[in-house]
Order: C-alpha cells, then sequence, then structure tokens
C-alpha cells in the first residue's frame, strides 16, 4: 500500500504529529480515514516506540467499539495508518454543540464503552486515556475508541509513568502509585459524569488544584442528574481501585438496563 492507492479527499482532524484525512481506496471504493504523521515530527520527539506500540496494540483489536486500525505504510516523509472511517467524528465536538447529553443516550455510550473496555482488558490491555476527545462516533451512533497512543500491554514497566490527562486522572496516578486496568473504570465514571453535566468532575483552573481534588474525590453531583446515574457515578468513582463497579457489574447496572435497546 502507499498513497497512490488512494483518493485523498479533505481534512478531516490534526493531531500531535499531522493531519487526518478522508480518502477512498481506488479499486476497493472503500472510505477510509488517513492519519499520516511527520517521520520527522515522530523522531524528533522520540516517539517511534510509542507509535509502533499504538500501531501494534490497535491492530490486534477487533471490536464494534473500537477503531479498526486497517494498515499501515510510510514513503520518506510521511508514517500514514489506515483507520477506519468515523463519519460523525469527535464525542467531545457532540458534548460541546449540546452542553450535555441526554440520559438515554449517554447511557448507551457509557454501555458501548463498557463493552469496549472489557474486551481490551480481556487481552491485557488498559487504555488510560480515556476522555470524549479521543472516542469517535460513526453514522450509526456507535462509540469507537481511538488513540491507542497511551495504551500498555498490563503487566509493564511504564505503569508508574505519569500519563493522560489531568480531569480523567485517577488518586493512584496523582499519587504516583503504581497502576492497573482499573484505572479505565474511574475515567468511565469521570466520562459518564462529563457526557452528563458537560463539565469533568474535579475540573479547576489550575493543575494543583484538580489533583488536590482528586486525591481526595472531591466532586458534587447535580441536582438533574437520576438517582440512577448518580449511582453508577458514585460507584466507579471510589478512591479505591479494587472497590470501582467491575465492568460486567457496570453493564446490569440499572441505568445501563433502562436504557438498552430491545
Ligand atoms: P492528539 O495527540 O492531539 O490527540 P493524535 O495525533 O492522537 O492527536 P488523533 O486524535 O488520532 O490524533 O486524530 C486527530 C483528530 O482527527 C481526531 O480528534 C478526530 O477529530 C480526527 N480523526 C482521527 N481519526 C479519525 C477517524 N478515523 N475518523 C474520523 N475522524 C478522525
Ligand atoms: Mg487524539
Amino acid at each position: 500500500m502507499s498513497l497512490k492507492n488512494f483518493d485523498v479527499g479533505r481534512g478531516i482532524g490534526k493531531g500531535q504529529f499531522g493531519r487526518v484525512f478522508i480518502a477512498r481506496e481506488k479499486t476497493s471504493g472503500y472510505i477510509v480515514a488517513l492519519k499520516m504523521l511527520s517521520i520527522e515530527e515522530l523522531i524528533k520527539s522520540n516517539s517511534e516506540k510509542q507509535l509502533r506500540r499504538e500501531v501494534e496494540i490497535q491492530a490486534n483489536l477487533r471490536h464494534p467499539n473500537i477503531l479498526r486500525l486497517l494498515g499501515h505504510f510510510h514513503d520518506d516523509i510521511f508514517f500514514v495508518l489506515i483507520l477506519e472511517y468515523a463519519a460523525k467524528g469527535e464525542l467531545y465536538k457532540q458534548l460541546v454543540k449540546s452542553g450535555r447529553l441526554k440520559e438515554k443516550k449517554a447511557s448507551r455510550y457509557i454501555a458501548q464503552m463498557a463493552e469496549a473496555l472489557s474486551y481490551i482488558h480481556k487481552k491485557h490491555v488498559i487504555h488510560r486515556d480515556i476522555k470524549p476527545e479521543n472516542l469517535l462516533i460513526d453514522l450509526n451512533d456507535e462509540i469507537k475508541i481511538a488513540d491507542f497512543g497511551w495504551s500498555v500491554h498490563t503487566p509493564s514497566q511504564r505503569r508508574k509513568t505519569f500519563c493522560g490527562t489531568l480531569d480523567y486522572i485517577p488518586p493512584e496516578m496523582v499519587e504516583g502509585k503504581e497502576h492497573d486496568e482499573k484505572i479505565d473504570l474511574w475515567s468511565l465514571g469521570v466520562l459518564c459524569y462529563e457526557l452528563l453535566t458537560g463539565t469533568a468532575p474535579f475540573e479547576e483552573p489550575g493543575n494543583t488544584a484538580t489533583y488536590k481534588r482528586i486525591a481526595k474525590v472531591e466532586f458534587t453531583l447535580p441536582d438533574h442528574l437520576s438517582y440512577d446515574a448518580r449511582d453508577l457515578i458514585n460507584s466507579l468513582l471510589q478512591r479505591d481501585p479494587k472497590r470501582r463497579l467491575p465492568l460486567k457489574d457496570v453493564l446490569k447496572h440499572p441505568w445501563i438496563r433502562k436504557y438498552k435497546k430491545a
């Protein structure tokens, strides 16, 4: 494969190392997203290893709620990822546009997230960077987890490394302790809160203030939230990783069951 195999269309996103374009594979007519990463930038920032890990992990995952990595190639300038195309783009954009999501819609997204996360955890992969910017939506309103740049195979020597976005990191990472796949449960709780309210639960103007609130698990639930939604958020945002509601129980939770499609 090379760029010659594609009709490259408009730009649909911008990332750390380059741009993402919509494209059509010439012989099949298949629509994909091409993520073009500047090799020079990758080398400059010493990110080749991280990219290789991202590619290796994502290429081996097959799940309806995980963005498929269909292949990759490179020329002298770009390293190109061939990705499944998610027509509705970032969940983050939807959230900005609508302020907050209706409980039914949020519940369905959280259910899809729980399915996808339990699939990757079974494969001993933790994502570590769950947030609305890294979640894409396709035409059928299915969530596609994207951006495995921070994901790792458990157990790993990188377990104590700091990563991820501030608002979504769990207490054990704020404190620099070891962490495991249960960090994705915490992030799922933060995501659930943000989808339903439009803001992250520990959001503060400064990093230090955010850290403090995360370490103390200091958050308030607005009045408009239903009892079941509160209960799920509370059971995921537990300081002790072992006390967080396991994914199989998230899927059985009344707030998830209630809105499940027949
Ligand atoms: P960052 O590090 O800033 O998150 P990145 O290098 O990881 O950037 P991505 O997040 O993968 O890049 O892609 C950048 C943006 O391009 C996404 O936020 C999204 O808006 C768009 N995009 C990426 N992949 C796809 C896709 N498969 N379908 C539709 N849009 C996409
Ligand atoms: Mg990204």
